[in-house]
């Protein structure tokens, strides 16, 4: 650990320095609380012990400043006194902190407090890295690792309401379908048929060039592109790209009912100006309607259409 020290008095940082040096943890001193503070924001240390009575400002409320400046980052902080009456322990946890030390430290109780500490401490690393993940795989799909059908949906509601905020800026969307992938699954098998999957995927995530840009999985072999600030010339393009890098995976499909007999995609392209007369369900359904275009028109290639009143997905 790295454990800032803040006391006033040079004997007792020393003597503290040495039993937690002696620990086998790192100490960073510091000599009255502003340094502390300091200290404590730009390294971020593991572990601060502080002493209750400095000239200027108090631990207590140098232990205060600490937690409102880094409300969401818990480091254990202890505290150090002569006297300790209950009192003061109450006020100490009151003002941020999680012990108390009785000065001098008693190297046994200062070791056990610092131990203490650091379980909670690690405990709470692994707690948060835990979280991390779910909030990875609740966002994801387990297969392709591209986001899942509940993110984009919140994507997608995201951009589509800032695009009508902001008035006069484009969203498209690319839809992509494998072609003949019942019949890949029925011949080649299922696992085959996930590795497929994956391949296109990464073909997809290969592609997005800006971070804006979001490649999902829409269900069962359909992916969605979505492509904020995009007009449709630009995803057209964007389309007709991945199209031709999946052709160029060249993923042998003997089965497929095409010529080529290689895995391929066709896509739908859909854009539009978003306002508040149409709904982000009318560019979706735009852009289904252009993926089923490509479909009739022989499948393999890119089929698109603007949106520009909700008239235009009649029928
Ligand atoms: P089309 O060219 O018209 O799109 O024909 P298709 O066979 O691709 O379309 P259809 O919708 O009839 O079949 C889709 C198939 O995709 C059904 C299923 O076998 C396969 N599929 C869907 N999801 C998965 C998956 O997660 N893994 C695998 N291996 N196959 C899947
Ligand atoms: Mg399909
Ligand atoms: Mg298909």
């Amino acid at each position: 650990m790295r454990v800032l020290v803040a006391d006033d008095s040079p004997t007792s940082r020393r003597v503290l320095q040495l039993h937690i040096e002696k620990m086998g943890h790192e100490v960073i001193p510091a000599t009255d609380g502003d340094e502390a503070l300091k200290l404590f924001l730009d390294q971020r240390p593991d572990l601060v012990l502080l002493d209750v009575v400095m000239p200027g400002r108090s631990g207590f409320d140098i232990a205060r400043e600490m937690r409102n400046e880094r409300p969401d980052d818990w480091i254990p902080i202890i505290f150090l006194s002569g006297n300790v009456k209950d009192q003061d322990v109450a006020d100490g946890i009151d003002a941020g902190g999680d012990d108390y030390l009785t000065k001098p430290a008693n190297p046994v109780v200062l070791r056990a407090k610092m131990l203490a500490m650091q379980r909670i401490s690690n405990m709470r690393h692994q707690l948060a890295e835990a979280n991390r993940q779910l909030v990875h795989q609740s966002n994801h799909d387990s297969l392709t690792q591209l986001a899942n059908r509940r993110a984009l949906d919140d994507y997608l509601a995201k951009q589509w309401a800032a695009a009508v905020r902001h008035g006069s800026r484009p969203l498209s969307l690319v839809m992509l379908d494998v072609d003949y992938f019942k019949d890949y699954n029925d011949h080649y098998g299922h696992q085959a048929g996930d590795e497929c999957l994956a391949a296109i995927s990464q073909v997809l995530r290969k592609n997005l060039l800006r971070v804006e840009d979001m490649a999902a999985r829409f269900g069962g072999e359909e992916f969605m592109i979505v492509l904020p600030e995009t007009p449709l010339e630009g995803a057209v393009k964007v389309g007709e790209r991945l199209r031709r890098e999946v052709r160029d995976l060249g993923i042998s499909h003997r089965y497929s009912r095409l010529d080529y007999k290689f895995v391929t995609v066709s896509v739908g392209v859909a854009s539009t100006i978003p306002r508040a007369s149409l709904k982000l369900k009318q560019l979706i359904k735009m852009a289904d309607h252009a993926l089923y275009d490509a479909k009739n028109a022989g499948r393999d290639c890119v089929c698109s259409a603007m949106l520009h009143t909700p008239d235009d997905i009649e029928g």
